[in-house]
């Protein structure tokens, strides 16, 4: 079968390696969808530090939908033929973060499409207990990009950010991401500040409702960009950059939501987030029950991601075009 494999720092490519079979309490799925992520960006060009050295060689792709094709030895309440998604951050199962349901925290985790092989495959291998059921009116994209564009969107927003209704949110950065998090903090009672470089970006923020769109140099500390004090400040980039203009528009007690991952440093002012009472807050992609409740959000059609998807033999093509930017949703790959 063909995979898309990280061989070496730099060196991704589609290779044809031999059909994985299940063990005890896996699940072989044949892909129907994997979303490309930006993260598997600076994965492969190794930038984001030890933290996140993988075992090579290894099939990236970390947002799948699937359909069951064979049902390892010990696996129970699993149907054949089924679509499901997978949960990403699926964690060891034992440890305290693990039993307290924060699989994301757990530091033992075979993640997979990182520490094990994932979705940019015509199959993958994952454990059963990271199957969630796929409602039927969810599209297989809409359905992989689910597990990281969406889940990741709304743990920052909600669980760690802890939004509340009429609050004044800014979102930097309205890629796949940032998309759907302009969509969950409307949804959510929010008032949306959505900020972005690039102006066809920022005119699909404003499509998705966003209140106010503006680009990062238009924000002066002082100058008030929505009718309300911004109390809660979502970084989907992660630059020493956008950690500065985060801090230039959060208000006085708000916090500070950390997601992208573009730089390893940025600066705090630590003078002023004492003197303000600052909340600077790290998220990262987010739970199993979370990514359930997603999935029943876009059934509802609450949040619609906004996905195309193309075949799995141009992943290159989309992985450059995704580095230059020129990516306005999300792209998933169709084996
Ligand atoms: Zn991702
Ligand atoms: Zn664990």
């Amino acid at each position: 079968m063909r995979a898309a494999r990280l061989l070496a720092p730099g060196d991704f490519r589609l290779v044809e390696v031999s059909r994985p079979e299940p063990g005890h309490g896996e699940v072989l799925l044949r892909v129907l969808a994997a979303g490309l992520c930006h993260s598997d960006l600076h994965i492969v060009d190794g930038e984001l530090g030890d933290d996140y050295r993988l075992p090579l060689p290894v099939t990236l792709g970390h947002e799948i939908c699937g359909e069951v094709a064979e049902i390892g030895p010990g696996v129970s309440a699993i149907e054949s033929g089924r679509r499901y998604v997978v949960f990403g951050a699926v964690g060891c199962g034992a440890c305290r973060y693990c039993r307290s349901g924060r699989d994301n925290l757990c530091v033992s985790g075979q993640t997979i499409g990182r520490r094990r092989d994932g979705g940019y495959a015509d199959f993958v291998v994952v454990p059963a207990r990271a199957l969630l059921p796929v409602p039927e009116t969810v599209s297989d994209a809409e359905a992989a990009v689910a597990t990281d564009a969406v889940l990741t969107s709304y743990h920052a927003l909600l669980a760690v950010g802890r939004l509340r209704p009429g609050e004044g949110v800014a979102i930097i950065g309205v890629g796949g991401l940032g998309q759907s998090a302009v969509q969950i903090a409307k949804a959510f009672g929010a008032v949306v500040l959505a900020l972005d470089t690039d102006a066809r970006k920022r005119a699909l923020a404003g499509e998705l409702g966003a209140d106010a769109v503006v680009g990062p140099q238009e924000v002066c500390p002082g100058v008030a960009l929505l009718d309300r004090p911004v109390d809660l400040v979502v970084d989907l980039v992660g630059t020493a950059e956008t950690f500065l203009l985060a801090q230039d528009l959060v208000a006085r007690g708000g916090r500070i939501v950390l997601v992208g991952l573009a730089s390893t440093a940025g600066t705090l002012r630590i003078s002023v987030a004492a003197r303000n009472e600052l909340a600077v807050l790290g998220s990262a992609w987010g739970t199993r029950e979370e990514l359930a409740t997603v999935l029943d959000l876009i059934a509802r059609g609450v949040v619609r991601p906004r996905v195309e998807t193309h075949p799995l033999v141009e992943i290159l093509t989309w992985v450059e075009r995704l580095r230059a930017g020129t990516v306005e949703g999300r792209v998933a790959l169709v084996p």
